[in-house]
């Protein structure tokens, strides 16, 4: 299993702000967030590289990490605001750490974005 620092964060190795936690999930705030409310959400037994690893019986992986961050945002209050969830794949989305996460982006109107 490739290690990352989400694995060290999941076994506690290294701190980080842990706000959701189930049987699959861990949600943790980004450590340098993009919103009022940035918060990651990860896999915590299957470490998937990015979404083109995914395989098809792991499809419900990503069904968890959105269900998680839904859950959050009613918990916070801020579901009926609205809220970005975001995952970034390879090089040209920016993608850094390699263990499948969502973003979670909220706390203010975000900007369009897509260029
Ligand atoms: P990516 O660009 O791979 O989609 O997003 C990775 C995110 O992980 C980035 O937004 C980055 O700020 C965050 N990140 C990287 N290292 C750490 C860390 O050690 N702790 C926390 N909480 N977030 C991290």
């Amino acid at each position: 299993m490739t290690d990352t620092i989400f694995g060290k964060i999941i076994r506690r190795e290294i701190p980080a702000s842990i706000v959701y936690e189930d049987d699959d999930v861990l949600g943790f705030k980004d450590i340098t967030p993009q919103a009022p409310v940035h918060v990651l959400f990860i896999p915590k037994h299957e470490v998937i590289p990015t979404l083109d690893d995914l395989q098809p019986a792991q499809a419900h992986l990503i069904g968890k990490l959105a269900l998680a961050a839904a859950a959050y945002a009613r918990r916070e209050g801020f579901a009926q605001d609205g809220y970005r969830i975001v995952m970034n794949c390879r090089e040209n989305a920016g993608q850094t750490v390699f263990h499948i996460h969502l973003h979670l982006l909220a706390g203010a109107p975000l900007g369009h974005f897509g260029a």
